[in-house]
Parts: structure tokens; C-alpha cells; sequence
């Protein structure tokens, strides 16, 4: 299969690098959509679009099992700085996540598949999910994701696969395990209350700045001194705010800040012990109110899911080329569809060998040669459970 994704390596060069020129955010992939629905009607897919506000499905084969593929399409907010032939063609956007290269695979397998499928060759459906908006929440808080899960997305589906760049990662590697492989996050606002008046008088006042200063050092004691070393939290301020001149002291202070984990056991104490730590407001004559917006689960990769996949790799390119993943706590709202069906995400190597280009950095690039890697993977993996 690693040829035959050669053979279209031009083309996925071609699909990627167009994506890269015309990034488009969060919930405003309408460019990107209608071409990744034009692509898959012209393979014979069955495809729905607007599923999740601008995602699509495309759907091919019949019966079981019904394998998704998920690739996000959202950019970020950046301005690229490389000055490349592809480089964004729309200031201040840009892919620098390597959502480009996803699609561009995805629609790269959907191609090798529809092959496959229309030869009789082989049973199953696969179900391509291109998804909105993974970096950003909706007004509502709510990313591609779950949007595409309430509009049925993964109905009826049995498993759930995916795949990221890494940049840190060589080329002709990927890096997969079981169990936790992206933290959950939760988000949380909070208002502190007091009774604000004269800089001069603070006997007479309830000052919500000097009950914040008590609710920092309470907040910063959860992880060192309420949480198990063994088991990876954050607990972080974003804003603090309160307050403008000099002589006043304010009615109240608004603070909010994230929170991330890899079990949903540490997550519902970090609840339990935010609660807590703002309780001091009360203890202090003032009050508080804390609103805690659940976000992104932890991603956890199914170990059926995971062997599929690593043997797909492994045939293809050898065990030595499965690396175990690198610790981190960032989140992944793949975390999502694989709550519901067994899923599991791998890492696809894409360094640029001598001049490394971080993620989320205005200078990202990948080494293209891992398209076609990333897109063989994809399409051994679907024909490893169709022949399960
Ligand atoms: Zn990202
Ligand atoms: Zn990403």
C-alpha cells in the first residue's frame, strides 16, 4: 500500500499545499468543506456536508464494521512567517498545526479506498470525518467535535482512528500506545466578591483584591499539595482583573484559568478542590461565584484500536519505526469520538531533519515525505478491520 500511496504523492502534496494557502479557522472551513465534499462525490463517496456547523462525511462500502477516520480541518490564528510558494495567501491565518496535512491524507486514503472498495475486494464501510473547528470553541463552548457528534457523526460506527504530525518526531516514525495519550481540559471563570470603597478607609471596605491575593496561593496549592505526584494535573491562572484607579478599592475581581488532567478521577477532585480553594472569599467577609466549563475529555486510546494500527505500521515500514509517545498535557478533542467509540490517535513523524518547525509557531512546516506514510497507515489500518 506504501506504493500505491507514492504513486499519488504529487497529489497529496497538491491537496495539502492548497489547504495551506487558503487556512481558514474554526467553524469557517466553507472553502476547505466544499472542496473535500467535491473530492469525495468524485470517488463515489456518499457524503454529507454541514455535519458539526462545517464538517463533512463521506461515507463508501457496505455492512461491518463501519470504520471512522477523523481529519481536522480548522487553521489557526497566525501569521505565517515562511515565504514559501504555499505559504497562506490570507494574513493572519495560518496552518500551523498541520490540519492541511490531515485532510490532505485523509482524502489521499479515501482515494486508495474507493479503489479498493469498488473492486469488490473487500467488506466494510469506512466513514471519513472531516472535522471543524479542533483548536477553537463555538460561543457556546463547544468544539468540531462534539458538533459533529450531536449531529450523528459516529452513529453506528464500531471504531475510530486519527492521526497527528509531530515535529519532533523523524520522518518514517510514528509513536502510539494504550490508555491516556492527550489531557482533558476544563476551563473555569470566577468572580470574587467584596464591598469596594475608599483607598484610604480599608477598615470599612471588603477588599476583593486582598481576598484574591489568598485564593492565588490557595488555587497554586492544588496540584503540589491536594493532588498524587503519580498522577499529571495542571491547575492555571489566565487573567486576573480588578479594579482601576489607584485610590478606589473595587467591588469584585474576575479571574479564570484551565485546568488539565488525564483522569477523570483527578479531574472531579481539581472540581471539588477550586470550590474550595474560592470558599476562602466567604471565610474572608466576601463572596464569589465560580462557573467550570467542561471542555475536552482525556484521549484515550483503545488497545484494540492501537494493535490495528501498529500492525499496520509495522507491516509497512517494521516495529523498529513504532515509537512510545512523548508525555504531554495538551488536549485533543479527537478525546471526544473516542469516548464513544474505541478509538485511538497516532503521532506521524514530519520533522524537517536540521531545522526543526514547532507547532502552533508561525514558522511550521512539515517534511512532505510524510504524506504518503500517514496515508498508507490510515488505509492498512481501515483493510486491518475490515479483515479483523
Ligand atoms: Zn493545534
Ligand atoms: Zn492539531
Amino acid at each position: 500500500m506504501f506504493l500505491k500511496a507514492k504513486q499519488i504523492e504529487a497529489q497529496l502534496s497538491g491537496w495539502r499545499r492548497e489547504f495551506h494557502r487558503h487556512p481558514e479557522t474554526g467553524f469557517q472551513e466553507h472553502r476547505t468543506a466544499r472542496r473535500v465534499a467535491e473530492i469525495l462525490q468524485g470517488l463515489g463517496f456518499r457524503v454529507r456536508t454541514g455535519v458539526g456547523r462545517t464538517g463533512v462525511v463521506g461515507e463508501l462500502g457496505n455492512g461491518k464494521p463501519v470504520v471512522g477516520v477523523r481529519a481536522d480541518m480548522d487553521a489557526l490564528p497566525i501569521m505565517e512567517a515562511n515565504e514559501t510558494p504555499y505559504a497562506s495567501e490570507r494574513a493572519g491565518v495560518m496552518h500551523a498545526c498541520g490540519h492541511d496535512a490531515h485532510t490532505a491524507m485523509a482524502l489521499g486514503a479515501a482515494t486508495l479506498l474507493a479503489t479498493r472498495l469498488k473492486m469488490g475486494k473487500t467488506g466494510g464501510t469506512v466513514r471519513f470525518l472531516f472535522q471543524p473547528s479542533e483548536e477553537m470553541n463555538d460561543p457556546e463552548g463547544v468544539s468540531g467535535a462534539p458538533r459533529m457528534i450531536q449531529d450523528g457523526a459516529l452513529e453506528g460506527a464500531d471504531y475510530v482512528i486519527a492521526q497527528h504530525v509531530d515535529p519532533f518526531t523523524p520522518v518514517g516514525n510514528i509513536r502510539i500506545a494504550s490508555g491516556p495519550a492527550s489531557g482533558g481540559v476544563d476551563s473555569w471563570f470566577a468572580t470574587i466578591y467584596g464591598q469596594g470603597g475608599h483607598g484610604a478607609r480599608p477598615h470599612e471596605v471588603v477588599d476583593p483584591i486582598h481576598i484574591t491575593g489568598h485564593v492565588i496561593l490557595a488555587l497554586n496549592g492544588i496540584v503540589s499539595r491536594r493532588l498524587d505526584p503519580f498522577a499529571p494535573a495542571v491547575v492555571s491562572i489566565g487573567s486576573v482583573h480588578g479594579g482601576q484607579a489607584e485610590n478606589v478599592i473595587p467591588d469584585e475581581v474576575a479571574m479564570n484559568g484551565t485546568i488539565r488532567f488525564m483522569d477523570p478521577a483527578v479531574q472531579k477532585k481539581i472540581h471539588a478542590e477550586l470550590e474550595r480553594a474560592f470558599e476562602i472569599a466567604r471565610t474572608l467577609g466576601g463572596d464569589y461565584k465560580l462557573k467550570i466549563e467542561i471542555g475536552t475529555p482525556p484521549m484515550i486510546n483503545d488497545p484494540e484500536v492501537v494493535d490495528v494500527i501498529r500492525k499496520a505500521a509495522t507491516g509497512l515500514f517494521g516495529a523498529e519505526r513504532v515509537l512510545p509517545p512523548l508525555d504531554g498535557l495538551g488536549a485533543e478533542d479527537f478525546g471526544c469520538f473516542s469516548e464513544i467509540a474505541p478509538g485511538a490517535m497516532f503521532s506521524l513523524g514530519c520533522r524537517i531533519e536540521g531545522d526543526p518547525r514547532l507547532i502552533h509557531n508561525p514558522r511550521f512546516d512539515i517534511d512532505e515525505s510524510c504524506l504518503a506514510i500517514g496515508t498508507a497507515i490510515m488505509v492498512e489500518s481501515v483493510l486491518g478491520f475490515f479483515h479483523k
